[in-house]
């Protein structure tokens, strides 16, 4: 599948957020941390309490949108998620290649995260179809996903999930 590289990062970025482990504490911080190439130089990362549950929000939303299974449903999610995004896009050179940004280069961490997010993900739906976006089909993973295969096929998050369930699948044969 052929979409702009930034836009397909960007939702690999909101996939990524989505697929946290919300069972640590730190959650936020590690994440932010984990994916600073994302903000601009200088950003700071330490959040207050509030901007930690902006964050936690901004995760939900994009797992909503996954988990939707008709095109409405995906719109009026995906919708609320943008509601929250202040786009203020601007193309840059900086690494080498032009490419548009989405957000203020001076906003904070949390409007920065949340506007490339959204956008990223929006651009996927409108160019290439809700359909796209999924849960991951393996017993007891629930990650979500974005398919970028050609034939729009996917099932499973990671090709790990993928062999485990065609492994349990021959041994539930083998059992009957
Ligand atoms: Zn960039
Ligand atoms: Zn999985």
């Amino acid at each position: 599948m052929d979409y702009d590289t930034y836009g397909s990062n960007a939702v690999e970025l909101a996939i990524d957020l989505a697929n946290a482990d919300r069972d640590d504490p730190d959650w936020v911080r590690v994440f932010l941390d984990a994916h600073d190439e994302w903000f601009t130089d200088g950003t700071a990362l330490e959040l207050r309490p509030a901007e930690a549950g902006a964050v936690a929000q901004t995760s939900s939303l994009v797992r909503d949108v996954a988990e939707a299974d008709s095109e409405p449903e995906v719109m009026a999610r995906l919708n609320a998620l943008l509601a929250l995004a202040s786009p203020k896009p601007y193309a840059t050179d900086h690494d080498g290649e032009l490419h548009l940004h989405y957000a203020r280069p001076d906003a904070g961490v949390v409007e920065q995260l949340t506007t490339t997010v959204a956008m990223g993900l929006s651009q996927v739906v409108v160019q290439h179809g809700w359909q796209r976006l999924g849960v991951c089909s393996a017993e007891g993973c629930g990650h979500v996903y974005v398919d970028t295969s050609r034939n729009a096929s996917r099932r499973y998050c990671s090709n790990t999930c993928a062999s485990r369930s065609t492994v349990a699948a021959y041994r539930a044969r083998q059992r009957t």
